[in-house]
């Protein structure tokens, strides 16, 4: 970790504890100031929604896939060489016209890397976590997902045991699109169900 990306502003107390535990975890010889460039490296560059994407456009191509996808998450995902971390018990929950999946952790951040990157803020946020559970269609409205009344809503709560990936609906228009063009689709929102595609 550099601490000079925001030439001259001082760093956040957040930043300087950061670099002050790194300080202290390299003294101890614990780990290299490379292996922590090298962590960072991949979180920046290797994971993120791009995966859950591709996920999310095979399934749409290949029901068979789709299949094999909400039996066991965890294999299918490898299925297609993603091997990122926090998937080892991945539950995929696809939505229908009649159900729409939404994910929380309401205990703290859970929330599966290595298909969709690191959560935005929001999802760690006190206020999404108690809200998702309580009024999660007048939540989801406000965070520019309105639903009918007549969607049933399902929330999802993840924990250090088991991840959870939404199957948003596929678009209507969509027939002729390559998997990739559809791949391109898939928002990260629409995966942790806060938005419709
Ligand atoms: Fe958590």
């Amino acid at each position: 970790m550099t601490t000079d990306h925001h030439h001259g502003t001082p760093p956040a107390p957040v930043e300087r504890r950061a670099v002050a535990l790194e300080e202290l975890l390299v003294e101890q010889g614990l780990i290299s100031h490379e292996d922590i460039d090298a962590v960072q490296q991949e979180y920046e560059t290797q994971l993120g929604p791009m995966h859950g994407a591709r996920v999310v456009a095979r399934a749409w191509v290949d029901p068979s896939y789709r299949e094999r996808l909400l039996a066991n998450g965890t294999r299918a995902v490898h299925e297609l060489g993603i091997e990122g971390p926090e998937i080892e018990h991945l539950v995929v929950v696809a939505n229908s016209p009649e159900v729409h999946h939404v994910v929380v952790c309401t205990l703290c951040s859970c929330y599966p890397w290595g298909v969709l990157g690191l959560p935005p803020n929001w999802y760690k946020d006190p206020p999404y976590r108690a809200r998702v559970v309580r009024e999660p269609r007048v939540l989801l409205a406000e965070m520019g997902c309105p639903l009918e009344e007549s969607v049933e809503i399902q929330v999802w709560d993840s924990s250090a045991d088991c991840r959870y990936l939404v199957l948003p609906e596929r678009p209507a228009g969509t027939d002729g699109l390559s998997e990739e063009a559809l791949a391109g689709l898939v928002t990260r929102d629409s995966m942790v169900g806060v938005e419709v595609l």
